[in-house]
């Protein structure tokens, strides 16, 4: 069965990164114990490329690559937040943070952990969780 999905807004705190996503019923949401998610406290909430519509602040978009390069890290310049990125883990997509969110009430989320310190032995069991056939 399909869910039904419920648009909800996030951002930065400037307000000046505005976007908006798809969400269904039941969100997964990860922490993660990476250096850089640790260092910013990002919450990962996947969605595929479709889910999500960037409706402001695209100009104030500071992009950051380290290690493989494969993530781009995306920040808002006037006010630092990460507020949704494209991931290494899933590259035709985005991890939007789940702090950055306006989350409806009709939203149910649920946490887990992704082990990002040791991603190479991680990423199958994350990316089968995340599969867009299956949100969860
Ligand atoms: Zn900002």
């Amino acid at each position: 069965m399909i869910d039904e999905l419920t648009v909800c807004r996030g951002g930065c705190h400037c307000g000046a990164v505005r976007f908006e996503i798809d969400l269904p019923a039941r969100v997964q949401a990860f922490h993660c114990n990476c250096s850089i998610c640790r260092a910013c406290g990002f919450v990962h909430v996947f969605v595929a490329r479709k889910q999500f519509r960037l409706l402001a602040g695209a100009d104030e978009l500071t992009e950051y690559r380290f290690h493989t390069r494969t993530a781009k890290h995306l920040f808002c310049r006037i006010c630092g937040i990460k507020s949704f990125y494209v991931p290494r883990s899933h590259p035709d997509g985005f991890s939007i943070n789940l702090n950055c969110l306006e989350l409806s009430e009709r939203i149910e989320v649920q946490m887990g952990e992704f082990d990002g310190r040791h991603w190479s032995r991680s990423i199958a069991a994350l990316q089968s969780q995340t599969d867009e056939r299956h949100p969860r």
